[in-house]
């Protein structure tokens, strides 16, 4: 067993801090992956502070993984030492049912594994990204390709295929009309992924404050949701909206913003429920529909394309001792756009 450093939350209110973790002896498959970067993905501080239902304590976070490998497995085949890899929101899943044979692991009907709070091969809870190292069977190892810097590719692992996973579902290219509303981590990377599948992208945000950057990142349009008349304005005129906001928003006042057979999918995750009005979506056949990460194979597609149309994510690094600092500036909607570890730090 490898022993190594990370940082914990212990409790729905402590301020996480330095622990350390084992990690597991490889198995035939596995490969153990020295962390360069990790990730600050909101869905951390909802686990981190129970918001999602309990979380059992403590809990090391983090699914955005970018590393080397260290070492592999005696039977692993898809990498070696020093490839660069990465490790999303899952390390396994069932691999039989239908869903995991179409892909959709993350969709497993036994549940896939989560790379935190969830349980591993060895029976104990997963511990995931802030930490130096992780051990993870190689099917569900990424690859990063070199175009890409491996701190700029971390948020990919989870932000990246959250979104490109809906954008390609429901075919976004040229000609159609998407809306990101929320530009934090998720949604810039939706607006670089839109913009370069050739749709037309417009934000949604909640002031003016980031349009310059969401104009320099791939977005047409730029508008206010705190102005009422946005909403007059825009009404009818998107095929597909997609919603990263990590709280509660009136859904309604965005389903009236879809064209006739428009989608609004939902992939922020607040801890309060959302309720749909049956009049928001009947007059214009909209549907309102929901999308988790992606599957293994579909991340790799998204890494590539990251990769041959020159994309990554917009970072801040951080030492580990600025992760609580990190997380407030989350709350506040003051992160452009995503926080990154140097994972030397920890
Ligand atoms: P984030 O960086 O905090 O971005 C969320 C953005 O939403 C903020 O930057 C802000 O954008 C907007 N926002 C925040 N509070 C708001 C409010 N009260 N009203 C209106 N807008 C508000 O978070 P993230 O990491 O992108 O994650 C977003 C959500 O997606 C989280 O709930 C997370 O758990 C979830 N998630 C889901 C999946 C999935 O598989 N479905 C995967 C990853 C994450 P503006 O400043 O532009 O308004
Ligand atoms: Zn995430
Ligand atoms: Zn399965």
């Amino acid at each position: 067993m490898l022993t190594v450093n990370a940082y914990a939350a212990t409790s729905a209110t402590e301020p996480l801090a330095p622990t350390t973790i084992e990690r597991r002896d490889l198995d035939p498959h596995d490969v153990l992956i020295d962390i360069k970067f990790s990730g600050i993905c909101h869905s951390d501080i909802h686990t981190a502070r129970s918001e999602w239902g309990p979380t059992t304590y403590p809990i090391v976070v983090g699914h955005e993984i970018a590393g080397v490998v260290r070492e592999v497995g005696s039977a692993v085949t898809k990498f070696a030492v020093g490839d660069r890899v990465g490790v999303g929101c899952m390390v396994d899943s069932c691999r039989e049912c239908d869903n995991c044979r179409k892909g959709l692991e993350q969709y497993c009907r036994n549940g896939n594994v989560q790379t935190y709070g969830g349980v591993g091969r060895d029976g104990k809870p997963t511990q995931g990204g802030y930490a130096q190292a992780i051990v993870v069977t190689e099917d569900f190892v990424l690859r990063i390709p070199d175009g890409i810097e491996l701190d700029a590719a971390t948020p990919l692992l989870c932000a990246g295929i959250t979104t490109y996973s809906p954008l390609r579902h429901w075919k976004a290219g040229p000609g159609t009309r998407v809306a990101v509303v929320g530009m934090g981590g998720l949604g810039h990377m939706a607006v670089k992924l839109a913009h370069a599948m050739g749709a037309e992208v417009t934000v949604l945000s909640q002031s003016l404050k980031k349009q310059e950057d969401g104009l320099r990142l791939g977005a047409d349009q730029y508008h206010a949701t705190s102005d009422a008349e946005t909403f007059t304005k825009l009404a009818g005129s998107f095929d597909l909206i997609i919603n990263t906001v990590s709280a509660k928003i009136d859904l309604d006042a965005y389903l009236r913003l879809l064209a006739v057979d428009g989608t609004l999918v939902n992939v922020g995750a607040p801890e309060d429920p959302l309720s749909v009005h049956a009049f928001s979506l009947i007059p214009a056949r909209r549907s309102f529909a929901g999308s988790m990460i992606g599957g293994i194979a579909e991340t790799q597609e998204m890494l590539d394309f990251c990769a041959e149309h020159g994309l990554g994510a917009e970072i801040e690094v951080i030492p580990a001792e600025k992760i609580n600092e990190a997380y407030e500036r989350v709350l506040a909607s003051d992160v452009r756009y995503r926080f990154v570890i140097d994972a030397s730090t920890f």
